[in-house]
């Protein structure tokens, strides 16, 4: 079951990616990416659309305060008041992923380094995500644990696991590699 909706959302995150129109006159990175992301032709809803039904517009998540209207979900700062007055209230994909510890992304964090450092790296691991979580809701971490010489972290987005482990070697050097597996999951591994 929970491998059967990891693939299935790694096919959502193809689709999406695909056809994107360029568009030029408008301002912000985000802004653009939306707009790419709401123009973006599919024959079918995504999975994760089609299990759930699209949200109605605007929505707003219970758990992260993620607001949905014109097909993306996005974290603001502010919402107007009359905005939030007529949002139904349910649960964005990345939270519902969260719960489901259902991850695009694996990290294996290896290496003697771990063993006197683990407070720092979870710090660092904690702003990337944070930061990323900012601009998209749906890309987080869901689960982080402590084998016995490894940290597993699992992200609901391959691109957040590439961010993190980058962002490792960034701060504290190491050497990083990827792979994707069959299912679509990449698999970032830090060694230091
Ligand atoms: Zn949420």
């Amino acid at each position: 079951m929970a491998r059967t909706l990891l693939i299935q959302t790694a096919k959502a995150m193809k689709t999406r990616r695909t056809p994107a129109r360029p568009v030029s006159d408008v301002k912000g990175k985000g802004l653009i990416r939306s707009l790419n992301r709401a123009s973006t032709k599919t024959k079918k809803n995504p999975p994760v659309e089609a299990a759930a039904g699209r949200p109605k517009e605007p929505s707003a998540c219970e758990r992260c305060g993620a607001i949905f209207s014109r097909r993306v979900w996005r974290q603001r700062r502010e919402v107007p008041h009359a905005l939030l007055d007529r949002a139904s209230w349910t649960t964005c994909p990345g939270c519902r992923q969260a719960s489901q510890a259902v991850g695009l992304g694996r990290i294996i964090v290896r290496g003697p380094y771990l063993g006197g450092h683990e407070a720092a790296i979870r710090r660092r691991i904690a702003n990337v995500s944070a930061r990323a979580a900012y601009t998209q809701p749906e890309r987080r971490v869901s689960s982080i644990e402590r084998q016995e010489d490894a940290l597993e972290i699992l992200t609901t987005s391959q691109k957040l696991a590439h961010r993190i482990v980058r962002e490792l070697k960034k701060a504290f050097g190491g050497r990083a590699s990827y792979a994707w597996s069959d299912d679509g999951t990449l698999l970032a591994t830090w060694l230091r």
